[in-house]
């Protein structure tokens, strides 16, 4: 869903009959086919019920057609071309508004998982942890991403990445297990260990810590 275009995403459209700021909604399921579709997956509606179109929609209606309904301005993406939308009741599309912040913060975050992705590909040659921690620390990103950016974490064999993973928490487990088990093998590679007391890196046969003090 996320090659889609998103520029509507920054469309602000404001209706010509009230001047209120109008709602980016989903446009409702009917075929274009059938003539009914506005050929555009969102559509931008005056949900406010002051407005001059809606609130003198219901005579129209009840005279025009004989039954209960009223209108709402609306504008397509991309366009300024005023249209309306016949309503049949004042809660028609309020349940379809769609937070553009939130899909916009959906589609940064996959596009970060699509290029550290495709970073992976010369991280190790390179030495660049960047795109394996990014991976490896999203919890939305897919599985299969992440279990290669493992698989290049121990490859890369670098202390920096024990801090972020250590203050992570994971929802899945076989990752927090198998970065459990790298991390030791990084350790065991540096001849460093992890204090017990501070979980800071000392030498791994060091018999008291030297950032807490501790007797190990
Ligand atoms: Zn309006
Ligand atoms: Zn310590």
């Amino acid at each position: 869903m996320f090659t889609r275009d998103f520029s509507y995403l920054d469309e602000v459209h404001i209706c010509p009959s009230c001047q209120a700021e109008m709602s980016c909604c989903e446009a409702p399921p009917v075929h274009v086919g059938d003539g009914l579709g506005w050929g555009s997956e969102v559509l931008f509606i005056c949900l406010n019920n002051e407005c001059p179109v809606f609130k003198n929609g219901w005579q129209h209606v009840e005279l025009q057609y004989g039954h209960k309904g009223s209108y709402r301005r609306m504008q397509l993406p991309g366009s300024k071309e005023q249209n309306v939308m016949m309503v049949a009741s004042e809660y028609a599309f309020t349940g379809s508004i769609i937070d553009t912040e939130v899909v916009k913060m959906q589609n940064e975050r996959y596009l970060k998982e699509q290029e550290a992705k495709a970073a992976l590909e010369t991280c190790v040659a390179g030495h660049n942890l960047a795109p394996v921690l990014t991976l490896i620390l999203d919890e939305s990103a897919s599985l299969a991403n992440r279990q290669k950016a493992v698989a290049c974490l121990r490859q890369l064999n670098d202390l920096s990445c024990i801090d972020p993973i250590r203050n992570h928490t994971f929802r899945d487990t076989s990752l927090t297990q198998e970065c459990g088990m790298i991390i030791s093998d990084i350790l065991k590679a540096h001849f460093k260990k992890e204090c017990p007391h501070c979980a800071e890196l000392i030498k791994a046969q060091a018999q008291k810590c030297m950032h807490c003090q501790a007797d190990l």
